[in-house]
């Protein structure tokens, strides 16, 4: 038997139906002087403040002979105890009501949580291992199993069985709360990559899903991941955490959504977008999957091992901004789709018109000409984890103009070295100086101001003047010079729309029987003609306007001609005269002869 460590967490299902997890964490030997717990105000991979205490009910502390002790809040997530004799058990109820992929759900369907929602940090311990019994809510103990990347406690006293309730191991805090747990009773299929095996997991109803159809596709991702980082060994990078990769997929009627994790994710997805047996066509919503697969599966390098400095380790106590999201997540989202590409999942034309509706999502955006992406990395948690109307208007996204710059300078880097380097070598080298080891000891990571040191390392490119422009700078990403110069016979031009179709420059969304704006971009003619975000549009020279017919009655209409478009603001009727302009160009990715 091993040496018991000196935490020791009990979570249990206790009430499904009032979605409570119940939670114990035995201290055996708390700080003398009186021990502090906290819970995290963030759970890392997303960026904005949650404050998961807020859900904790019923704190209370005991010492060793059953008596109990004062427990004093110190702040909204961190409390101290009195001091005691002996072993300290902390008892607290959960409640776990959040389907995402960043909290914790309960019912009598299942069971899903992330470390972070449930499990308090003893503080001065966090460092040391830990057990974790997960038991069984009553009553489903036979049906119900457990799929998770935690390691079993093997070589400890009721240790879990595979997939089984019982005992599990985590060598620190960082590791309990970084494998997050689903159970229940789930479709699963495996498949071996890169030497390890890998879980899917499907949580919801699925009728006649196509399991080894959605397993051989996820195989090829992840395989040629794997490949570009270890093209030597084709080892995936789990042994040091792991025996297992797993994907937690929740499914409802249309969730989108990943959180990556160092042996796992957890991922929701449309019902629709999973294939069915039988039915061989791939639509575009089994694309988007196999592209949020590839996404969270590329962070198992980039993120959970490859980290900012920032992260190393990280501070949940108070949000952490780093400048590195267009690297972390930018890049990640660069190689998402260009996985599916390079794995045969998708052809180079389908991988172009993604590309495409990146680009025009992006570019013509006034946030773009406003917000670098070093502004919008940093400025994740307080600004693009709280979107409003406004948003497109003031601040870019370090995901898709982060995708665009990393694409940039992959060019950059091809067009500087006739070919023969590319950012494949960047993240290769970010990979074995910074992320192989990571798990091993070799807690380094990457400075704020270190791409332009590894970049040049990797490929012998001076990328200072790249970053001052497009990266801490905004200046209109050089796509079409960079994609001439690299070589690439994919070319970037504009096209005007031959429609004639008149344009109001807004955003609408379905809110009832009503069809609210929900954004207008800045310079439009509805911006120049009054009408604002979250606007209710009401009719159109005088003709009513409906979820169902506001595009049908824009076509009546040309470039030019003046409408009076009324509206309810709050509940106030006010009309505005609005010159319609020309749909603006868009961009166009094709390749020539
Ligand atoms: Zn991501």
């Amino acid at each position: 038997m091993n040496k018991t460590p000196a935490t020791h967490y009990r979570i249990i299902p206790k009430d499904p139906a009032a979605h409570l997890f119940s939670v114990a964490i035995h201290v055996a030997e708390p700080d003398p002087k009186g021990q502090e717990i906290s819970f995290a105000t963030w759970i890392p991979g997303s960026y904005l403040i949650r404050d998961f205490s807020q859900h904790v009910e019923q704190m209370k502390a005991l010492d060793q002979n059953g008596q109990e002790l004062a427990v004093t809040p110190l702040s909204q997530s961190r409390w101290k105890i009195a001091p005691c004799q002996g072993r300290l058990t902390i008892h607290y109820y959960v409640y776990a009501w959040d389907l995402s992929v960043r909290g914790a759900h309960l019912d009598q369907q299942h069971g899903f949580f992330n470390g972070t929602s449930v499990f308090a940090e003893v503080c001065g311990l966090s460092d040391e291992p830990c057990l974790v019994d997960i038991l069984p809510p009553k009553g489903v103990a036979d049906s119900w199993k457990v799929y998770t990347s935690l390691n079993e406690a093997e070589g400890f006293e009721n240790a879990a069985p595979r997939h089984g309730f019982g005992r599990y191991f985590a060598r620190d805090y960082d590791e309990l709360i970084d494998h997050p747990v689903e159970m229940g009773t789930p479709k699963t299929i495996s498949f071996e990559a890169g030497g390890t095996e890998h879980e899917l997991v499907f949580t919801g109803i699925t009728p006649n899903i196509d399991l080894e159809r959605i397993a051989a596709d996820c195989q090829r991702i992840c395989q040629t991941e794997i490949d570009m980082f270890e093209p030597q060994s084709r080892q995936a990078p789990f042994a040091d955490t792991a025996s297992r990769y797993v994907f937690m997929v929740m499914v409802t009627e249309n969730g989108y959504g990943g959180l990556e994790h160092r042996s796992s994710t957890a991922l929701m997805t449309g019902r629709n977008a999973l294939p069915i047996k039988g039915k061989d066509q791939r639509t575009p919503e089994y694309t988007q999957f196999l592209g949020l697969v590839s996404h969270e599966y590329f962070h198992s390098w980039n993120v959970k091992r490859i980290k900012p400095q920032r992260f190393t380790p990280y501070d949940l106590s108070q949000a952490t901004p780093t400048k590195l999201l267009w690297v972390f997540e930018g890049f990640t989202s660069y190689y998402d789709d260009l996985f599916l590409l390079r794995s045969g999942l998708i052809e180079q034309a389908e991988y172009l018109r993604l590309l495409e509706r990146t680009i025009n999502n992006v570019l013509p955006a006034a946030g773009a000409r406003k917000q670098s992406i070093a502004q919008s990395s940093y400025d994740a948690g307080n600004k693009y984890y709280r979107q409003n109307e406004n948003s497109p208007n003031a601040i870019v996204s370090y995901y898709t103009k982060g995708a665009l710059t990393a694409m940039c300078l992959d060019l950059y880097l091809r067009a500087e070295t006739d070919g023969q380097r590319s950012l494949d070598d960047v993240m290769r080298l970010m990979w074995q100086e910074y992320g192989r080891d990571f798990y091993k000891g070799n807690q380094a990571g990457i400075e704020e101001e270190g791409m332009v040191q590894i970049v040049r390392e990797a490929c012998d490119v001076d990328i200072s003047d790249f970053v001052q422009c497009y990266v801490d700078g905004t200046e209109p990403l050089p796509l079409e010079e960079l994609l001439f110069k690299s070589g690439s016979r994919v070319r970037l031009k504009k096209s005007p729309n031959s429609q004639g179709d008149a344009w109001l420059g807004l955003k609408t969304r379905k809110q009832c029987c009503q069809l609210m704006i929900s954004h207008v971009a800045e310079g439009s003619p509805a911006h120049l003609g009054g009408l604002s975000g979250l606007d209710t549009l009401a009719a159109i020279d005088g003709l009513q306007v409906r979820p169902d017919n506001f595009e049908t009655l824009m076509k009546h209409y040309r470039p030019g001609d003046e409408v009076t478009i009324y509206v309810f603001r709050r509940d106030e009727l006010q009309a505005y005269r609005v010159v319609l302009g020309e749909m603006p160009a868009a961009y166009q990715l094709y390749v020539e002869d």
